[in-house]
């Protein structure tokens, strides 16, 4: 019997990249997982796939309330869904602001909470959240950033207000993982996405960036029994990058 046995886990964005492979990582633990993305069915292989937008708390409402009528309750929620959309502050428009604020963070603040009705009534749940080593400043970011600081703080206040309800509420700051997402910021600056990433491994010092799969190995900690005395922290999965 795997640790996550019986467990219900939601994990937003899990149709690709850092979500899908949590929620591989997730199911090859015992629990049985939804899937929550625009496009949810975009993973062939998800067995629970729900359609939703996080930045429509009554969707997000709705789909919650789905998702514990089909899968018997909600025990995990992985806060993963985000998007990126940088530039300099002068050529930052309003748009790329709000949108990158309200998927990033509004998104984390609406899942959590119509999770949180479900874990408080029945004294128990996990919830882990996607910052950013952005989150401590990053070039061409401040949308991004700023919602991934965010994060941070809502983490540990989150932790405090759901603690007595023997709920563990943390966050990971994952560094530069190689998914569509990364991929996407080195087309966006003309480069190869290999190369890109042979430029980002130099300075860090593991030398290589990282893999959807050493995220998520995380995040199973986070939510497994082997971390029950662990909650409002942020842990940084950076190959020890500053
Ligand atoms: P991807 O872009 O590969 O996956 C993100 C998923 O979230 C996509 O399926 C996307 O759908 C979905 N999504 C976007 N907007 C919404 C929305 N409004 N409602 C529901 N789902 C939505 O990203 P990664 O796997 O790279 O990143 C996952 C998380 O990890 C993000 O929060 C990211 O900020 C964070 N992170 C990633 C790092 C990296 O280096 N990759 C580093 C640090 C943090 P669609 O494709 O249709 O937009």
């Amino acid at each position: 019997m795997s640790g996550l046995t019986g467990k219900v886990a939601v994990v937003t964005g899990g149709a690709q990249g850092i979500g899908a492979a949590t929620v591989r990582r997730l199911e090859e633990e015992g629990a049985t997982v939804a899937v929550v993305d625009l496009d949810a069915r975009k993973r062939s292989d998800a067995v629970h796939a729900y359609d939703c937008d996080v930045t429509d708390l009554a969707a997000v409402e709705e789909v919650f309330a789905r998702i514990v009528a089909d899968l018997g309750g909600l025990d995990i929620l992985v806060n993963n869904a985000g998007i990126t959309r940088d530039n300099l502050l002068f050529k930052m428009s309003k748009d790329d602001w709000d949108s990158v604020l309200s998927v990033n963070l509004s998104g984390v603040f609406h899942c959590c909470k119509a999770a949180q009705k479900y874990m408080t009534a029945q004294r128990s749940g996990k919830i882990v959240s996607l910052s950013s080593r952005s989150a401590l400043g990053n070039r061409g970011q401040a949308n991004y950033a700023a919602a991934k600081a965010g994060i941070q703080a809502f983490t540990a206040t989150l932790a405090i207000e759901l603690g007595p309800f023997n709920v563990n509420v943390n966050a990971v700051a994952p560094g530069y993982i190689a998914t569509a997402m990364t991929a996407a910021t080195a087309a966006r600056v003309g480069a190869d996405p290999e190369e890109h990433q042979r430029t980002a491994a130099e300075r860090i010092p593991l030398h290589r960036v990282g893999r959807p799969e050493e995220v998520a190995s995380v995040i199973a900690f986070l939510v497994g029994d082997d971390a029950s005395y662990v909650s409002g922290q942020t842990l940084y999965i950076n190959g020890g990058a500053r």
